[in-house]
């Protein structure tokens, strides 16, 4: 199974991601999480990555599409895909489509997961990060067992740079700018299924329902 999950930051896709791999044992490949670790490498390529990263900014497409499709290429065959926060843009889509089409892998779903921008901000800046192991946590809805430290580690946690209020509206303004048009454009596609889920329910509840509409029958068009 080929799936894309879409969303504005901060609606859960990291979270049903997870949840997702779990159930279908796919490949999860998370642009942000990509360009996290190639921050993290200190590589040219993760400092100029940053830049955009940081302000709260979409990398270029050219970069994208050169590191996703290498990302795609590596990924094990047969395992299946989860795109998490890919494409973002609709010449990203387009330049997916095309190489899943000269693979004979098109997708099969995009899953979107919609949250309201109070929700949103609410999340994002109350989410605190362990540098160490990547546990998540948020200060008032899952705070660590020590005010900041980390249950797994004991690390100190990190909020992360983009997760300040005034970075999160520039994100948003970039997912309702130049994602949601991704949104028009596979809707468009007869060929696909497109489902959409209401991220303001509980983590469980919406793994639920991705879960019961991934199993369930392909509607006939
Ligand atoms: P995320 O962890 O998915 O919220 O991504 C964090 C940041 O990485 C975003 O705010 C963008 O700066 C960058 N990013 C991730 N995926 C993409 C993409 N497909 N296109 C452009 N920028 C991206």
């Amino acid at each position: 199974m080929r799936i894309v999950l879409m969303g504005p930051p901060g609606a859960g896709k990291g979270t049903q991601a997870k949840r997702l791999v779990d159930e279908f044992g796919m490949t999860h490949l998370s642009s942000g999480d990509i360009f996290r670790a190639e921050k993290a490498s200190g590589s040219q390529l993760g400092r100029e990555i940053d830049e955009y990263m940081a302000a709260g900014h979409l990398v270029p497409d050219k970069v994208v599409v050169d590191v996703m499709t290498k990302a795609i290429t590596s990924s094990p065959n047969g395992a299946g895909l989860l795109l998490d926060g890919f494409p973002r843009t609709v010449p990203q889509a387009e330049t997916l489509d095309a190489q899943l089409a000269r693979a004979g892998k098109p997708l099969d779903a995009v899953v979107i997961i919609n949250a309201e921008e109070r929700l949103i901000v609410e999340r994002i800046t109350g989410r605190r990060v362990c540098p160490k192991c990547d546990k998540v946590y948020h200060v008032k809805n899952m705070p660590p067992r020590r005010d900041g430290v980390c249950d797994e580690c004991g690390t100190a946690l990190i909020q992360r740079a983009d997760d300040v209020e005034s970075v999160v509206r520039r994100r948003l303004a970039a997912y309702y700018r130049q994602t949601a048009p991704v949104v028009d454009y596979y809707r468009r596609r007869k060929d696909l299924r497109l489902m959409e889920f209401n991220g303001a329910a509980s983590a469980e509840t919406v793994a639920a329902e991705i879960v019961r509409a991934l199993k369930g029958p392909r509607p006939k068009c």
